[in-house]
């Protein structure tokens, strides 16, 4: 991006609610079925049937205003949303207009070690629309309406995002807190969870926003970051040649990695808005607020801060830790057993992340039990096993769910601590290599790694590198 312009960006988040069933009917909104196997005539929207708000989603929305800190409207209600296309039976969205569930909130988070906040400007309920299938083969399009009536909630942030990494860790922090409150499975590659990206640019140092375009439906965190790249781009490029940005709705191709234009915009008016009259107003007392108040969970950030002071871990390690409630939990129980709050997160950030990544699965996927990761800190606490093999020990965890001192003993995998033994060793890796011995005395350092990495081949890692070490420089400074 040129250095003199700035790139405004506001998201429109989607989040499907997990509820049981949907949001006016009885159908399950279980994921993954024969196309139009749960629906209704409610949900399909059939002549003279009447909808019943589920009040569970409420309950859901009224929790993830209360984390994003907006204030809770005492009365609110639904509305029509008019629009045709073939994926929506009532031709109309049940939404919310200008009476919206939660307003005026903001979220905080670091980004790149920065502080930001950005404010959100509303939560509203409503529905989700059913999905369209185009067969290649034979050229039809259709529809499966077990999506129709999937409550979702909407959050509206302001336009206080300046880049893509911002956009990003925004979204991460979103999906972190509908994850505590277990209000939303996050599937973003199943579309749980998806945003539009609202994005213009401006010169810097101008005071007003420059027309905006709305990138839909973007469902993972790396195409959120490559659709606004291009977007920016895009947008500078035509304003550069003297072009004009139009407002329009864009699509972003992940596989070709470029945005295309699906129409012009609507404005609100397109859309004849009005009050939904099956549907009586959400009127909320001050004690069912409180009450979802007082059972919020700890929250990320919470839990976070609880890591840095309780477990001296750094911000960063209590940041990664802590972004997953699944790995959190992880986390703490390992804890538990073994006391060792900095290994146990070294061992969670990088060797597990990395086999956990490749495999595609996440913590709790994994055959390694809480149990099991802390019975291997506390066999090298012990000095059992040296952290060399214990690499390799988790490793072996990690593909066959055995435990640590099952695989350490049919190996033979404990680690040498007896002097005379290491001593041995030493003396016979020393004869091997004359010239090293020289090197040393010599002055070049350098040659004591290569005869400690000679001790340690020889006895399969297994040696105890403190003794190696201090028993090599003993006989050779003799
Ligand atoms: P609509 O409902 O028509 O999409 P909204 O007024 O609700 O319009 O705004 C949608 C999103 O667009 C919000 O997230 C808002 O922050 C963002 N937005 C509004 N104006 C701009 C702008 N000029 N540049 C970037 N984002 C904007
Ligand atoms: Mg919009
Ligand atoms: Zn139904």
């Amino acid at each position: 991006m040129r250095e003199d312009y700035e790139v405004i960006i506001g998201l429109e988040v989607h989040a499907e609610l997990s509820t049981n069933t949907k949001i006016y009917c009885g159908c399950t909104t279980k994921f993954g079925a024969d196309p139009n196997t749960h629906c209704c005539p409610i949900c399909t929207g059939m002549p003279g049937v009447l909808p019943v708000l589920n009040e569970k989603v409420v309950e859901y929305a009224v929790k993830m205003g209360l984390a994003t800190n907006c204030e809770i409207a005492r009365f609110s209600k639904q509305d029509r949303k008019n629009y045709f296309y073939p994926d929506l039976p009532k031709a109309f969205q049940t939404s919310q207009y200008d009476l919206p569930l939660c307003e005026h909130g903001h979220l905080d988070f670091k980004v790149n070690g920065q502080d930001k906040t950005v404010g959100i400007t509303r939560i509203h309920i409503e529905e989700d629309a059913g999905k369209l299938i185009h067969d290649a083969y034979t050229g039809d399009t259709l529809v499966d309406m077990n999506r129709c009536a999937v409550p979702l909630i909407e959050i509206v942030s302001e336009p206080d995002i300046r880049s893509a990494d911002e956009a990003v860790t925004y979204m991460q922090t979103l999906k972190s807190i509908l994850e505590y409150l277990e209000i939303c499975d996050c599937k973003m590659q199943e579309g749980s969870l998806r945003c539009d990206v609202n994005l213009s640019v401006r010169k810097k140092g101008d005071t007003k926003f420059g027309t905006r375009t709305e990138t839909k439906n973007l469902n993972s965190f790396r195409s959120i970051a490559r659709a606004i790249e291009f977007e920016t781009n895009r947008q500078i490029e035509e304003l550069e040649n003297g072009g004009t940005i139009y407002q329009e709705t864009r699509r972003f191709d992940d596989a070709r990695g470029i945005g295309y234009a699906m129409r012009s915009k609507e404005d609100a008016h397109d859309y004849r808005y009005f009050p939904e009259p099956d549907l009586a107003p959400i009127v909320l007392s001050e004690e069912y607020i409180a009450n979802l108040k007082a059972s919020l969970p700890e929250l990320p950030h919470v839990r976070k801060q609880r890591y840095i002071n309780d477990f001296s871990l750094s911000e960063y390690d209590a940041e990664q830790l802590t972004i997953s409630k699944e790995t959190a939990n992880y986390f703490e129980k390992v804890n538990s057993i073994c006391n060792n709050p900095k290994a146990v997160a070294n061992w969670i950030m990088t060797d597990f992340t990395k086999l956990l990544n490749e495999a595609e699965i996440t913590i709790s996927e994994s055959k390694i039990t809480a149990e099991n990761l802390a019975e291997l800190i506390l066999l090298i606490d012990k000095g059992t096993i040296s952290s060399a093999i214990a690499k390799k020990v988790f490793k072996k965890m990690f593909e066959t769910g055995k435990s640590a001192k099952q695989i350490v003993e049919e190996e033979g995998l404990v680690q040498v601590t007896d002097e005379n033994e290491i001593k041995q060793i030493v003396l016979k890796i020393i004869d091997l290599n004359p010239q090293s011995v020289q090197d040393y005395k010599a002055g070049k350092d350098k040659a004591i790694g290569f005869l400690v990495g000679q001790i340690m081949r020889e006895t399969k890692g297994k040696a105890n590198p403190q003794i190696v070490n201090k028993l090599l420089l003993e006989i050779l400074n003799k």
